[in-house]
């Protein structure tokens, strides 16, 4: 039976001889064993009970292969308890890091809080959100991990670590964004914000307008992003702005929906470019605008089932629009292509090893229908990226390796520096994160 360390189990369970994969299924292994413990003390027992490297794993949306590993595999789904500490002045509470962000969404607005943003989707653990700088969009909005001011981790050797709030606070830095390399993150004390509704329209416009529109769009909307057509001259845009009127929900076609046709449009018009274009320009000139209002967290996030797999990487925001255009240009030369490209801006943050650090940037990603070939994106889309000075999403498809990543990140020596300091031997190693960090993996 295929495994899915998401789901519940009735206790504390170490299995082995089962197969993991990842959400798009680009990544699948077989751990000598799985552990899904209940409390911070199983995690302990886990990490000391077991004989080998470890490596932890959230929701398995990670496109890379960060939780591969021939040891043991830990997901915290099953860890007990989502809020705790809520403190209603300071607008901050303590989360369970194995929970999903829709989980906690539902828990915090009991207690009249909310996280500030979200990404596309919420079902994410939080663990696994933060520790690869996953973010939404929004120019004055960071990624979720620069809204921390502690975790507690659980170290190779067992122990329970605080880092924040006035407990190890040199370490935080490299804890915010840390790909599982430092040990296990149980939970983390976040700065959220009071219960709040938004305002969410979207519309299509020509792309031309929409490249022209886009900076002054970031200035004026919380929340704003667009998403480009292939083969169409139209783009999808979605502003959200916080708002107190009554919730009403009206136009709007589902995204599945529009997908559904961008994908059916590709197979019979494929090798039919001006045709595709045209069709596809009159089905977006017809596209319903939608306006909604209802609470934040059921606004930012959506629901994807049409699996994909996915490039993205975040660029200064200066050359953001140019390396925009020429992304536009490369897609219009491969009919294989039919998932919008995404568009979404984020503010800087501090920590080392955040895309964000030391200033806001501009996110593009490219997605690939699940089952196409998408050495493509390595082929063509990768370098546009990195020659406009790109850095990676850490969960999403990338060939980075510790040379180059050095020279985008100033701090990355501190990086290496804590973490060969919490591991010293390797415990949380795998052949992927070895390669970032350029460690030798060996037996
Ligand atoms: C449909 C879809 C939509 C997405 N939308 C967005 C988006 O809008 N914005 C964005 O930025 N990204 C997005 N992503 C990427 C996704 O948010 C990241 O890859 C994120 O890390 C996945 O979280 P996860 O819980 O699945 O973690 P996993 O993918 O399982 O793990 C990610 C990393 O976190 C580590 N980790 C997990 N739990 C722990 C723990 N308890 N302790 C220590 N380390 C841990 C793992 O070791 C691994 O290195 C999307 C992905 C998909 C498939």
């Amino acid at each position: 039976m295929a495994s899915d360390p998401n789901h519940s189990s009735a206790t504390s369970t170490h299995e082995s001889g089962q197969r993991w994969s990842n959400w798009s299924g680009n990544v699948s292994f077989a751990p000598d064993r799985f552990s899904r413990p209940r409390t911070v003390d199983d995690v302990v027992d886990t990490v000391r009970s077991s004989p080998g490297r470890i490596r932890t794993v959230g929701s398995g949306h990670s496109f890379t292969e960060l939780a591969v590993t021939d040891g043991t595999l830990v997901s915290l789904s099953d860890l007990e308890g989502d809020v705790s500490g809520v403190d209603p002045v300071n607008h901050r509470a303590l989360l369970n890091a194995g929970a999903t962000l829709n989980r906690l969404s539902r828990s915090l607005e009991s207690y009249g809080l909310g996280f500030k943003n979200l990404g596309d989707v919420d079902v994410q653990s939080l663990a696994g959100a933060i520790s690869t700088g996953t973010h939404g969009t929004g120019r004055t909005l960071p990624c979720l991990s620069a809204e921390l001011s502690a975790i507690t981790v659980v170290l190779a050797d067992g122990e329970v670590l605080r880092i924040g709030d006035g407990e190890n606070d040199h370490l935080l830095p490299a804890a915010r964004v840390s790909l599982g390399s430092l040990g296990i993150i149980v939970d983390a004390t976040v700065d959220l914000r009071p219960a709040y509704k938004l305002h969410r329209r979207t519309f299509v416009q020509p792309l031309t307008e929409t490249l022209a529109d886009a900076t002054s769009m970031w200035e004026k909307h919380r929340n704003y992003e667009f998403f480009y057509l292939p083969f169409c001259d139209y783009a999808f845009n979605i502003v959200h702005d916080i708002t107190t009127e009554p919730d009403r929900s009206e136009g709007g076609a589902g995204d599945e929906d529009a997908l559904r046709d961008l994908r059916r449009v590709r197979g019979v018009l494929r090798r039919a470019g001006r045709l595709r274009r045209t069709l596809l320009n009159q089905v977006a000139k017809r596209a319903p605008a939608e306006d909604v209002i209802g609470p934040s967290w059921q606004l930012l996030a959506n629901e994807r089932t049409s699996k994909f797999n996915e490039m993205e990487y975040h660029v200064p925001v200066e050359s953001g629009m140019e390396a925009f255009e020429e992304i536009v240009a490369a897609v219009e030369a491969n009919p294989l292509v039919y998932f919008p490209v995404e568009c979404r801006r984020t503010a800087g943050d501090s920590a080392w090893l955040s895309p964000f650090q030391g200033g806001e940037r501009v996110s593009i990603a490219v997605h690939i229908a699940e089952g196409d070939d998408y050495r493509w994106l390595f082929e063509v889309i990768e370098p546009i990226l990195r020659r406009h000075g790109g850095r990676p999403h850490w969960g999403k498809l990338h060939s980075m390796t510790a040379r180059e990543l050095a020279e985008l990140y100033p701090d990355f020596p501190k990086f290496a520096a804590v973490r060969k300091e919490l591991d010293p031997t390797g415990r949380f190693l795998n052949p992927h994160t070895a390669e970032l960090w350029g460690e030798p993996f060996g037996e």
